[in-house]
C-alpha cells in the first residue's frame, strides 16, 4: 500500500499522487477514487460520495468534470457536483446513454443484485456537454480511449513525466476484501472483457512510472505493472 502522506494542498484533504493531480480522501482509502487533474474533476464516485467531494474541491478554479466511464460508482454524485459548481460534463461517446441515464438504460434486465446496488449507490443522471476522443488534451494529459469495460472508457495519460490515470481498465484493490493488489475488473461488471485487455496492453505499452486506478492506490511499481499486464488473460481474472 502506498504511504505518500495526505496533504491540504491544490484540493483539500488529497493526496498529491503527481505535479496537477491529486487524489481525493475516500473511505475506505483509495476505493471510489476522485481525482483532480489540473482544472479538471475526474469521476465522482456514488451519490453518497457528493458532499466529501463538494468540500474538497469548491474553491478550487475548475473548468469542467470529465468521466473516466459511466458506472454508477463514477458518477454518482456527477449530476449534483455539475449543478452545484456550474460545471460541463464531459465522456467517451460510448457512455454517453449511460451517462444521461445515470446507468438506468437497460437496468431492469441486469441481475438483481446489480439493481440493488444500483438503488443503494447510483445517482441521477446528466447531461454530457461533449466527448472527449484520443489524443485531445485536457487537464494537461492526453485522452485515451480504452474501450472494454465500457463501451466509452477513458484513461489518460501525461508523457512527460509517465503518468496514467487507468480508471477501471485495471483494479489495484480487490473489490471483497479492499486490499491493494493488481487484478483485472470484475467479468461481471465488464462489457467486453477481451477489448479490455487489448486495451490493458496499449496502456502497458506507454511504459508508465505511476499508474493511478478507479479502485486502489497509485502504483509506483512500472515492472510489476509490466508484468501484470504480460501475464493477464481473460480467463484468469
Ligand atoms: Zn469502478
Amino acid at each position: 500500500m502506498d504511504t505518500a502522506p495526505y496533504v491540504a494542498r491544490g484540493p483539500r484533504a488529497a493526496e498529491c499522487v503527481a505535479d496537477g493531480l491529486w487524489l481525493l480522501r475516500g473511505r475506505p482509502r483509495d476505493t471510489l477514487n476522485v481525482y483532480v487533474m489540473g482544472d479538471v474533476l475526474l469521476d465522482a464516485g456514488t451519490r453518497h460520495s457528493t458532499r466529501r467531494i463538494l468540500r474538497s474541491v469548491t474553491d478550487l478554479p475548475l473548468a469542467s468534470h470529465v468521466l473516466t466511464h459511466g458506472h454508477m460508482d463514477h458518477m454518482g454524485a456527477s449530476h449534483a457536483i455539475c449543478e452545484q459548481l456550474g460545471l460541463p460534463l464531459l465522456c467517451g461517446e460510448g457512455d454517453v446513454a449511460a451517462v444521461q441515464s445515470g446507468g438506468r438504460e437497460g437496468l431492469a434486465q441486469r441481475p438483481a443484485a446489480m439493481r440493488l446496488a444500483h438503488r443503494l449507490v447510483a445517482g441521477p443522471g446528466h447531461p454530457v456537454a461533449a466527448t472527449l476522443v484520443d489524443g485531445e488534451q485536457i487537464g494537461g494529459f492526453t485522452v485515451l480511449q480504452t474501450p472494454g469495460h465500457s463501451p466509452g472508457h477513458l484513461a489518460f495519460w501525461r508523457e512527460r513525466d509517465g503518468i496514467l490515470i487507468a480508471g477501471d481498465v485495471l483494479f489495484n484493490l480487490d473489490p471483497v476484501t479492499v486490499r491493494a493488489g493488481l487484478r483485472l475488473p470484475p467479468l461481471t461488471l465488464t462489457r467486453d472483457p477481451a477489448l479490455n485487455l487489448a486495451s490493458a496492453r496499449r496502456l502497458a505499452a506507454l511504459g508508465p512510472q505511476v499508474v493511478c486506478f478507479g479502485h486502489g492506490p497509485p502504483l509506483r511499481d512500472p515492472d510489476r505493472f509490466q508484468r501484470f499486464v504480460a501475464g493477464a488473460s481473460v480467463d484468469a481474472s
